[in-house]
């Protein structure tokens, strides 16, 4: 996606809005795959310095991953401001700046970058997800309290539990 900002080198020093659309293609992360929606960008570019362009605003979409409990897939919204300085000939490795050329900004190499550092530690399908099948069976396999009366040894958990039920009501 590239954004025609030369409505900033007719009248520099003014902040024009813009709307726009970039479509992100998916992300290998750590064995997954990300995937996002159509991301939306609105806010305004200006040119404060000669070829120095400002690009403001907000970045908002969905990204979709995998929930890290059960695999199902899981989506987190992402949204988050941002204030950028594209240069024309900027060195992106060397710089903070976004290169460009001409009279349009590229967006894509931005975008990307911007909802990357937002994407959440881990998916989740939903709070509490119970997870996989695998797991679900793994936890009736090793119940955390035990329910065999003739086991010499109380489990932990359940000492404890009767420690707490023995606490004085305040
Ligand atoms: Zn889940």
């Amino acid at each position: 996606m590239e954004l025609d900002v030369s409505k900033a080198f007719v009248t520099p020093a003014k902040a024009f809005p813009f709307e726009a659309t970039v479509t992100l293609p998916p992300q290998r992360v750590v064995g997954e795959t990300i995937t996002f929606d159509p991301v939306e960008l609105s806010g305004t570019y200006c040119m404060y310095e000669d070829n120095v362009i400002r690009l403001e605003g907000t970045l908002t979409t969905v990204a979709h991953g995998e929930c890290a409990l059960c695999m199902q897939p899981a989506q987190e919204p992402v949204s988050v401001s941002f204030a950028e300085t594209f240069r024309r000939d900027a060195d992106e490795l060397e710089s903070d700046s976004f290169r460009y050329e001409g009279k349009t900004l590229p967006l894509d190499h931005m975008t990307l970058t911007l909802a990357m550092l937002e994407l959440p530690m881990r998916f989740e399908c939903k709070e509490g997800c119970e997870g996989s099948a695998e797991l679900q069976a793994w936890k009736k396999n090793n119940p955390v309290s035990s329910n065999d009366e003739g086991a010499p040894t109380q489990h932990p958990f359940e000492a404890l539990r009767s420690l707490l039920n023995e606490e004085p009501e305040q």
